[in-house]
């Protein structure tokens, strides 16, 4: 992950090596290559311009200890900055009401069914809660069977209505069904499309009406680089979603997403799906994924 954009960030910071100071001209040209690097990684311009900006800024106003490197120096300030750009902390799931309601939403293939499974597991063997999954995706029948097979994997229950082609309809009887049966967190995974179209807007800001979640997790695949960002702001225009999901940074990703996305939509990453297995989700941190970035 991200391999690309550290090699480019280390050919940048070369342009520094061997220079006793931080001066206006060897930032500026360091700063374009770091551009440049965050650029080829699919980060967003606006995004890319505004960081490089902030960081030659503070850059230029450090008073240079001895005893540290213009090199260290950018590095640290890199860090810090690439952690505020990312949400600066980590950003918990809100898990205080009975039932907690989280709605799952994303575009086909994004992973919302795996990561269905994988949140399902993770809070009940992480936070003890007592889950149930909610089969909401209704135009793709193995998808219910997907997430059947992971329920069963996980030991979490599965509420499935196979009569009905109606989402709204599932997703209102599955939160019943969870409150009857003493489940403390609901999770509701619902059908995608190809691409953001009217029709899974209407359905999906319909299921949010009828089921009122306290949690909305929009799930995008990291691997879409700046069409993540761009799907991201679609959906959060109309769902306001609470949190990002990206999946399969595991792959060859360039990351540029993960940068991006909490700066365009100004909503936190939450988890990070790293695999298909169902232990292969993590609990987003900025700071872990600046120092991983760099290096
Ligand atoms: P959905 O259509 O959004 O429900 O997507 P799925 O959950 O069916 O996932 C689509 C494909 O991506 C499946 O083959 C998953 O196994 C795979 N997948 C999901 N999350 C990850 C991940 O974090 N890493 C990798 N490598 N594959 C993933």
């Amino acid at each position: 992950m991200f391999s690309n954009l550290q090699d480019k960030l280390e050919r940048a910071f070369k342009v520094l090596k061997g220079q006793g100071n931080i001066t206006e001209i060897n930032v500026a040209e360091t700063m374009k290559e770091i551009r440049k690097a965050l650029l080829d990684a699919d980060v967003n311009y606006k995004t890319a311009k505004t960081f490089t900006d902030q960081v030659k800024q503070k850059a230029l106003g450090q008073n240079v200890i001895n005893s540290i490197s213009p090199g260290q120096l950018l590095t640290k300030i890199m860090n810090d900055e690439l952690t505020a750009l990312m949400g600066g902390t980590t950003s918990e799931l809100d898990l205080s009401k009975n039932p907690t309601i989280i709605l799952i939403a994303g575009l086909n293939g994004a992973g919302k069914t795996t990561f269905s499974g994988k949140l399902a597991n993770y809070l009940k063997e992480k936070k003890g809660k007592k889950p149930l999954l909610v089969a909401g995706d209704v135009y793709r029948p193995a998808a219910i069977d997907q997430l059947e097979v992971l329920g069963n994997q996980v030991g979490v229950p599965v509420y499935t209505d196979r009569t009905s082609t109606d989402p709204i309809a599932i997703a209102k009887a599955g939160v019943e069904e969870g409150k009857k049966n003493g489940n403390n967190v609901i999770i509701i995974d619902t059908a995608g499309r190809l691409a953001v179209d009217e029709p899974l807007m209407v359905e999906i800001s319909a299921v949010k009406e009828a089921t009122q979640p306290h949690e909305i997790l929009f799930v995008v695949d990291a691997m879409t680089g700046q069409d993540a960002v761009n799907t991201a702001k679609a959906f959060n225009d109309r769902l306001d979603f609470t949190g990002v999901v990206l999946t399969k940074l595991d792959g060859d990703t360039r990351g540029g997403a993960a940068l991006s996305i909490k700066s365009v939509v100004n909503k936190p990453i939450k988890f990070i799906g790293t695999g298909e297995k169902m232990d292969a989700l993590d609990v987003f941190h900025p700071d872990r994924m600046a120092s991983r970035i760099l290096g």
